[in-house]
């Protein structure tokens, strides 16, 4: 039974549905477990407009308990967070991960260097007359800082590993030279990694990971699950087929589950 992990609420302001939408669907995708991890607050205060803020808390854990009374015994209902990796977060991840006594932390780069939520569809812009060797560096920036997400081992689950592409700007040539120094990071950190549908309907059109990256990520022996990232109920589970098809034809075994913050793993079975 698959399970999805990354999904969001309301609370942060680009997402929307009830707590019993989001459960209704995950049942009726079959998922035996439907994680919730909303965009975490950001010390300092007001960090973006696309997050919880610290006072959203409560509200965020009243979510969740909702999503739980609603599931009773239909679907498991696990809670996480989607946290920033930010250089210098380190005690800001520690102090979040205290909370709630969480299933799970999710690791996310969305910002680079000066701030630069680079992921934000109003930089499009800004990569589209970007030069070959700009892509270059960027891309180096942020595979050095993902190998330092991994290494903090702060996170259970690293979130979509070349979220970079979204905007279908990659370097030229073999991108193994990005994907193996992190790989290595990821496999001596322990972490999982994700396999994310969203990117899919984003410009690059491709899961996150791309299918290079998944097959050296299953060499290296790293646990992956499968998340859809949703924003709305009807995301939740979304391409999940088509998601296990890659999974497979990349050599996983298995896929990684969550319960406070401690791993177990169970075979593959379709949908
Ligand atoms: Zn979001
Ligand atoms: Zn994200």
């Amino acid at each position: 039974m698959l399970t999805d992990y990354h999904t969001h609420t309301p609370l942060c302001h680009h997402a929307e549905g009830t707590p019993q939408e989001f459960v209704d669907q995950a049942i009726s995708c079959n998922l035996s477990e439907y994680g919730i991890s909303d965009h975490a607050p950001q010390s300092p205060e007001p960090f973006d407009d696309w997050r919880m803020t610290i006072s959203d808390i409560p509200k965020y854990l009243e979510w969740i308990q909702e999503a739980k009374a609603y599931a009773n015994n239909k679907i498991i209902v696990r809670s996480g967070l989607e946290c920033d990796w930010l250089p210098g977060n380190e005690s800001w991840i520690d102090q979040l991960s205290l909370l709630h006594h969480w299933d799970y932390l999710i690791g996310s780069i969305h910002y680079l260097e000066n701030k630069w939520d680079f992921d934000n569809p109003k930089w499009i812009g800004r990569w589209n007359s970007s030069s070959p060797s700009e892509i270059d560096q960027i891309w180096t920036q942020y595979w050095d800082e993902y190998s330092r997400m991994a290494h903090s081992q702060l996170f259970d689950l690293l979130g979509h590993p070349d979220l970079i592409k979204k905007f279908s700007q990659r370097p030229t040539g073999d991108l193994r030279r990005f994907y193996e120094p992190t790989i290595q990071a990821i496999a001596d950190s322990g972490s999982a990694i994700e396999l994310n549908t969203a990117g899919l309907h984003k410009p690059c059109c491709e899961q996150y990971p791309s299918e290079q990256f998944l097959k050296l990520a299953a060499e290296a022996n790293i646990p992956i699950t499968i998340t859809s990232d949703a924003h709305h109920p009807k995301e939740v589970a979304r391409d999940f087929k088509e998601a296990l098809d890659l999974i497979q034809g990349s050599n996983f075994k298995q896929l990684v589950k969550f319960e406070k913050r401690t791993k177990s793993f169970s075979a593959i079975t379709r949908l």
